[in-house]
């Protein structure tokens, strides 16, 4: 195996997704699979459509393009620039908007090219990043069905992702009573109620999500079988279907505090240290710009991480009982923000397992 590489286990995503599934639909609620954690890697969105979602969704239609030949419906979750709206016909089967002048273009190519573009428009209830106001919301549908090559399967809401807004029975409720209003205002049926991503698991799993909500777009849980309101993990998942991999490079023993003035480091922070005195150390070959080194952990929970450059992670091997040498293989579990760094990073291997 090159390294550093990071290993994806697909029989563990599978298993998760059934999981998610399985307690998503005692709820009535339909789940799609985000996979842009992993670029639209179409082997592990396999996992996900044998674990039974019954979408595919990602934000970048470069990943959607690799999803094209798996037959399950995809939605585009980032808006759509007007400059691709030709690729986002057809590619998307559904995308998410919040712009007038989008949705027109949309409309515009898509009877052009013969087809019905479904789209679903996005209510900001408080995060701030996409998403019309309700009454704005409210109001536009109007124009939208006027349009001849679009239709307006739903609407949908994403929290938690800039704003850090927890979504509850109330701001979700709210949701539901606009999806209500627009229905009565228009005599139209709204199929898909889209109440947000891995932040809203934990009110499927409470029982409080809002009855009308049908809908999620589920990565971490997924991936990583945590919810991500409270971090917490979910009952009968794995935690570690995505494992780092790397190589020592040295081995010695080293003060645990530096010697000399201490200025900015490479990352321009100024570094602080814990005296814990001479240590023995291992180096090992990747850095972050392969990872986020705060947000792996060793699976020899004697490894202590010490610190980490753009090329270089450090630990502290001093009370392992394993006997570390040169060439060895250190192996980390890894949470979202590192996955994603070593997916985009050409420098990690990534290597699929029990496909
Ligand atoms: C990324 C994304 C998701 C999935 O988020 P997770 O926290 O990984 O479940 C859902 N909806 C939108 C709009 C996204 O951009």
């Amino acid at each position: 195996m090159k390294l550093p590489a990071l290993t994806i286990d697909i029989k563990k995503i599978e298993h998760n997704t059934k999981a998610v599934v399985e307690m998503f639909r005692e709820k009535d609620i339909n789940v799609a699979a985000v996979t842009k954690l992993y670029c639209g890697n179409p082997i592990i969105a396999q996992a996900s459509v044998r674990g039974g979602v019954s979408m595919l969704a990602d934000s970048r239609l470069e990943n959607l393009i690799k999803l094209k030949d798996i037959d399950i419906p995809k939605i585009l979750l980032r808006l759509p620039m007007i400059s691709q709206v030709e690729d986002v016909i057809e590619y998307a089967d559904i995308s998410f908007n919040s712009e007038y002048k989008t949705i027109k273009a949309l409309s515009e190519k898509a009877l052009e090219k013969g087809k019905i573009h479904k789209i679903v428009l996005m209510i900001d209830l408080g995060d701030l990043r996409e998403g019309l106001s309700a009454e704005d919301g409210i109001e536009v549908v109007g124009k939208i069905l006027d349009l001849k090559a679009v239709e307006l399967v739903g609407i949908g809401t994403n929290l938690s992702c800039y704003g850090g807004v927890i979504p509850s029975t109330e701001n979700l409720g709210r949701l539901s009573d606009i999806a209500m209003e627009i229905e009565d205002k228009y005599d139209i049926k709204l199929e898909i109620i889209s109440g947000g991503n891995s932040s809203s698991v934990y009110l499927v799993e409470n029982g409080n999500m809002p009855a009308r909500i049908n809908n999620l777009r589920i990565g971490e849980t997924i991936l990583f079988g945590t919810e991500a309101a409270y971090a917490k993990r979910i009952a009968n998942t794995y935690s570690d279907a995505f494992k780092l991999h790397a190589e020592i490079v040295e081995i010695q023993e080293k003060p645990s505090v530096p010697t000399g003035e201490i200025g900015l480091n490479a990352f321009r922070e100024v570094p602080t240290f814990v005296d814990r005195g001479i240590r023995k150390r291992a180096l090992l070959a990747v850095g972050r710009q392969d990872i986020v080194i705060d947000n792996i952990s060793p699976e020899d929970g004697d490894i202590i991480i010490v610190g980490g450059s753009s090329d270089h992670l450090i630990v502290d091997i001093t009370d392992c009982k394993e006997d570390y040498d040169i060439g060895d293989i250190l192996i980390f579990h890894t949470h979202y923000t590192s996955v994603l760094q070593a997916m985009t990073s050409e420098y990690v291997e990534k290597v699929i397992i029990n496909n």
